[in-house]
């Protein structure tokens, strides 16, 4: 079975989807475009040589009767429509993050999901499809280190442009340790406090760069999260949870180990496409497989697109006071008990 996709949103995301869908991954194919930019449209049909409609809007192209799933990939404010509008049409959806930009809004969506009876939803969340967090959610699932106690995580980047603000840090960058440090741990946040240590000279009037966020869980782990995003030094991500038995923590990156002129060296990435490439290909394949062979996607669901905006904003607000924000999450509906499964 070809499962047919209609994809919202052809900018740079967009794009690599496409791309994947059609030369990489097996069992999809782009059947229909839309964009607010209709060039932009018109140009991924052309520059992937794809068979497929252009639609003038999300509306047009998820009244498609041919389309069986909708990736929705296009500025997060336009995320919560196309989601409702694909819900409603009984359309599988794989959306990008955020699910919605606020709590309210990814609420919407859990209750049409649900009215609608069966899981139709998959959020972006790849990191929980990278090969090292699979492995590091093992070690804590098999309780090679016994209880979490605290989990030390960085993610940085070399550098960002002067559109890149202090809030970004939340909703772009942070965003993604939200998902998946609930997941490895399965325990939900309670509070959040940011403080900002002396600002780098590479950052720029608007961003306070770097800055550390100390959540706390229900269960009592604490969770220290740094974001810098100048460091210059390459892409960098870091993750060391600290158990009652042992350490566990993210393997580095694979690169040869060159001894060289008295010094040891390998390779840091600089670039997140290729940090986490094999990630994106492994979660888009399992939406294609799960909704081939079970019918429902399952992987991130709305319910933790739900969690990361609540999360997010308590994040935000922690930014803006300076104070210990609460993190208060409805209870788990049972439509989302169900645990979420990974594959390496
Ligand atoms: P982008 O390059 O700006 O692409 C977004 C596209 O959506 C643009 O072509 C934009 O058109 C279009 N658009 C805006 N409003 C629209 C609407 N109402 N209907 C249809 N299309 C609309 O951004 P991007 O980097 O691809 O990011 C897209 C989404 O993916 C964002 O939510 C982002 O957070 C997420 N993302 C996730 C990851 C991840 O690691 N999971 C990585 C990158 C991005 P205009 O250019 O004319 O505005």
């Amino acid at each position: 079975m070809t499962i047919k996709i209609g994809v919202i949103g052809t900018g740079a995301i967009g794009r690599e989807h496409i791309n994947r869908i059609e030369n990489i991954l097996s069992g999809g194919e782009v059947k229909a475009v839309t964009d607010v930019n209709q060039e932009s449209a018109y140009k991924a049909v052309e520059d992937y040589n794809l068979d497929a409609t252009v639609y003038p809007d999300d509306i047009s192209l998820v009244g498609d009767e041919n389309i069986d799933a909708v990736f929705v990939t296009s500025w997060g404010p336009a995320h919560e429509q196309s989601v409702l509008i694909a819900i409603e049409a009984g359309k599988y959806v794989f959306c990008e993050k955020p699910l919605a930009t606020n709590a309210e809004g990814c609420l919407r969506i859990v209750e049409a999901e649900q009215k609608h009876g069966k899981r139709l939803v998959q959020v972006g969340f790849m990191r929980r499809y990278d090969e090292g967090y699979v492995q590091l959610k093992d070690a804590l699932d098999n309780n090679e280190i016994g209880n979490p106690l605290m989990i030390r995580c960085s993610h940085r980047n070399p550098a960002v442009d002067e559109n890149y603000k202090t809030n970004m840090a939340v909703t772009e960058t942070l965003i993604h340790e939200i998902d998946a440090l609930h997941w490895l741990i399965n325990d939900n946040y309670e509070s959040v406090r940011v403080d900002f240590p002396k600002k780098t000279k590479h950052s720029h009037a608007e961003l306070q760069d770097p800055q550390v966020f100390t959540l706390k869980t229900q269960s009592g782990v604490l969770i220290q999260a740094e974001v810098f995003v100048n460091c210059k030094y390459g892409y960098d991500i870091q993750c060391e949870v600290m158990g009652e038995e042992g350490i566990a923590k993210l393997p580095e990156v694979a690169s040869v180990v060159v001894r060289k002129e008295s010094k040891v060296s390998s390779n840091i990435l600089n670039d997140w496409k290729i940090r986490f490439m094999d990630a994106y290909n492994k979660e888009l394949q399992n939406f294609l497989d799960s909704i081939e062979k079970i019918g429902e996607p399952q992987g991130p669901t709305s319910w933790d697109g739900y969690i990361a905006a609540v999360t997010a904003d308590a994040c935000l607000q922690a930014q803006e006071s300076g104070e210990e924000v609460d993190i208060n999450l409805q209870d788990t509906p049972d439509f989302y008990k169900k645990e979420t499964a990974v594959w390496s």
